[in-house]
């Protein structure tokens, strides 16, 4: 399977660097990876669909809500696998009138099922996992967002596109998954800065300490300052930087994730966040198909 296409880094706030005038801020263009499969999200898959094909399952089966990245991702991915794949939707609603991530997911040949919102948000007991293995015996079974032990590994893998060696490192963060395989790979030097675009993301260190390496616990934050209103909000001021992002750049932003992201970069910027000379990596996990 070859769908990996190169990965450019590229210096951004060019026009701006009066704001910065002594600092690298280079961004690595993970959205460049495939028109679908686009950023973090094919690294957290491509070890599931691995383990998967070697334990013999004949399908792959997740869970996502109405505009996840991660289902669209997952469908088109098991159609290059020629795999079958189920998606568990949140929502039973969400099964009228197919939003155009969802009828995407079907056109890949991926099945939807839509569970209410009280089932779904039960989707990792114990219990409810027994009984999709009894209706779907032959499913290989991953976790939404792809977080689980093999989502972590393939996250890592993301630091072999990183040739510089820098200070920072930020990201986006939605279960924390990319955070901690890049904290298991990257040098303890680098800090990572994982920007939560929820309210309330401090939980968000739990889960990824539970995926970190023992040696690997340190020099890593969240801050969920720039939730903008909370997660899949959005508004002017943010519309609006994502219009002056791309004009300055000709880079696109997601607005749930990586808009947020890059604003509270240039916030931590303009309060002196960085010492001088830092040099920065800010990680563009794609998302794009959601605009
Ligand atoms: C899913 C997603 C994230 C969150 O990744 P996690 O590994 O769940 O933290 C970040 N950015 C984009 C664009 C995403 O689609």
């Amino acid at each position: 399977m070859d769908i990996i296409s190169p990965v450019e880094e590229s210096s951004v706030y060019s026009q701006r660097l009066n704001l910065s005038p002594d600092l690298q801020v280079d961004m690595l263009r993970l959205d460049l990876l495939h028109p679908i499969i686009s950023g973090n999200k094919w690294y957290k898959l491509m070890y599931n669909l691995e383990a998967c094909r070697k334990a013999s399952f004949s399908s792959v089966l997740s869970f996502g809500g109405a505009y996840s990245n991660h289902l669209i991702a997952l469908a088109a991915s098991a159609k290059e696998f020629g795999m079958p794949a189920l998606g568990v939707v949140r929502g039973r609603e969400m099964a009228q009138n197919l939003n155009p991530v969802l009828a995407a997911c079907r056109d890949y040949g991926m099945d939807l099922v839509f569970w209410d919102r009280a089932d779904y948000a039960r989707k990792n007991d114990p219990e409810v996992l027994a009984g999709l293995h009894e209706t779907y015996p032959a499913a290989f079974i991953i976790p939404e967002g792809g977080a689980n032990a093999e989502g972590c590994r393939g996250a890592g893998m993301i630091t072999k596109h990183i040739s510089g060696t820098y200070d920072y490192c930020v990201l986006s963060v939605g279960t924390g998954t990319t955070l901690a395989g890049l904290r298991n790979t990257l040098p303890i030097s680098t800090f990572i800065l994982g920007m939560a675009p929820m309210k309330g993301g401090g939980y968000l260190k739990e889960s990824v300490r539970g995926f970190l390496d023992p040696d690997a616990d340190s020099g890593w934050d969240i801050t969920d300052r720039f939730h903008e209103g909370g997660f899949g909000k959005s508004n002017s001021h943010l519309s609006d930087y994502m219009d002056l992002f791309y004009r300055e750049n000709h880079i696109r932003l997601d607005r749930v994730y990586t808009a947020k992201m890059m604003l509270g970069v240039e916030v931590l910027i303009r309060e002196a966040y960085f010492p001088p000379g830092s040099r920065i990596l800010c990680i563009h996990t794609g998302g794009l198909t959601g605009n």
